[in-house]
């Protein structure tokens, strides 16, 4: 297979049984640099994580060995970079338990979800039909809607969240009426790190008739997956945070909704025939994959999920779930310290304000200490709103962290109090 043609027998490689933890992280070489003048600590995780050995190389093999355009050569380059494409795809669908053919690749989550909005939901609204979001989703799954609802007369309904960053269930459910043709929800919120029951949640609105768009970019680094099982219509997932290239993500949904969706954007690789008279569109997925796509993005997130398997992602979970434990608990050790969301189900997010320092002045002064986290709004401007707060700071993790990280944070945190408190 030319994608494993171009990976080098030394890349680590892990059996997915006991893990040795320092191992992994020593395929990540950026983890090793030092900022400020100390080392680094990069708990800013959910904004974009960072990329392994094997990701990093099958770049410079892709570019050294194999670069063509996919689809539209018969030359040998170009067989094999349409079959290490199409590899990645058939890597993806596996990993997520999904078919190939129903899974269009794309720049991101962003793009997936405009793509819903504007295929699907933008033929079909008309006035007084509703969208139902979540008050916790980030942008990408709130404006899309309402460019959508602006165009067709159809209105955006919030289901709201209970103090601890919970999807109230009751609430939503009740807000599933007849008009709502429409349900967006995250899997995990990148703000909070609740973990929603998106497959009962999926279940209620299929009893509904509603169609189920799950923004899953933060789900995918972090569970184990099997978006077949959730019931969804449409399952959107970002390749930059699963140690993957940036601009490259994908969107599963049911094959009957790509049948029936027009294509979003035009052009070449998503057609069959094209004359002045009218155009015959390519197949799903292609049909929605005009131009050249990231082909070499493509190949490493391919080389993403071989590296995720190997590691195993019951073992990400585990770990991921301890470090989250462990930094919650010195976190919550700091006086005058207030997390934002403690849901029972949460992934390795935690938000957090210290009282009488602002947001931005901690995240600086952390960065000043080697530490990364983000500070802000994290596009999730109407969640704050809920909190009451203009920003909030958050850390969040991966399984390549460590205990040691924790602490340092936690010292570093406390250093940073008292010089603003
Ligand atoms: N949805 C959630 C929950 C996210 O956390 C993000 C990124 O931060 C996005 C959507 C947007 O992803 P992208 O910018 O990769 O398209």
């Amino acid at each position: 297979m030319p994608q494993t043609a171009v990976h080098d027998a030394a890349l680590p490689v892990h059996d997915g049984g006991e893990v040795d933890w320092a191992r992994v992280r020593a395929d990540f070489p950026l983890l090793m640099r030092e900022v400020h003048g100390k080392p680094l600590v990069y708990f800013d995780n959910a904004n974009t994580g960072q990329k392994p050995l094997p990701v990093i190389a099958s770049q410079d093999a892709f570019y050294r060995r194999q670069n063509a355009n996919v689809s539209r050569a018969v030359h040998a380059l170009g067989t094999e970079a349409t079959e290490a494409y199409e590899g990645a795809r058939n890597k993806l669908a596996r990993f997520l338990n999904v078919r190939a053919d129903e899974l269009v690749l794309c720049s991101g989550t962003t793009f997936a979800i405009n793509l819903v909005a504007y295929s699907w939901a933008l033929p079909r609204l008309k006035p007084g039909d509703v969208v139902l979001v979540s008050r916790m989703e980030h942008h990408a799954n709130i404006v899309p809607w309402q460019l959508v609802a602006q165009r067709t007369g159809a209105t955006v309904r919030v289901a709201e969240i209970l103090p601890d960053g919970r999807l109230d269930l009751e609430a939503l459910y009740r807000a599933m009426t007849p008009q709502v043709k429409l349900l967006a929800v995250t899997h995990v919120s990148n703000v909070l790190g609740t973990i929603n029951p998106v497959r009962e949640i999926c279940r209620q609105a299929r009893r509904h008739g509603i169609v189920t768009v799950v923004d899953g970019s933060q789900a995918v680094p972090h569970l184990k997956l099997d978006v077949a099982a959730i019931g969804c219509d449409f399952y959107a997932v970002t390749g930059h945070k699963m140690c993957a290239p940036t601009g490259t993500g994908a969107l599963w949904a049911r094959r009957e909704h790509l049948e029936a969706m027009p294509p979003f954007i035009g052009g070449g690789e998503m057609i069959k025939e094209v004359s002045f008279e009218g155009t015959v569109f390519n197949d799903p997925p292609h049909k929605f994959e005009a131009g050249t796509p990231n082909i070499a993005g493509f190949v490493g997130l391919g080389a993403a999920v071989d590296y995720l398997e190997s590691v195993g992602m019951d073992n990400i979970a585990a770990r991921e779930a301890e470090l989250l434990a462990h930094a919650t608990r010195a976190l919550q050790a700091i006086p005058g310290l207030r997390i934002f969301g403690t849901a029972p189900d949460k992934a390795g997010v935690i938000s957090f304000l210290v009282d009488g320092a602002h947001a931005h002045d901690l995240a600086t002064l952390l960065d000043l200490e080697g530490v990364a986290v983000r500070s802000g709004q994290h596009c999730a401007h109407p969640l704050l709103q809920f909190f009451g707060v203009a920003a909030t700071v958050r850390a969040s993790l991966a399984f390549y962290n460590t205990h040691e990280e924790i602490e340092r944070f936690a010292a570093a945190l406390r250093k940073v109090r008292q010089l603003l408190c």
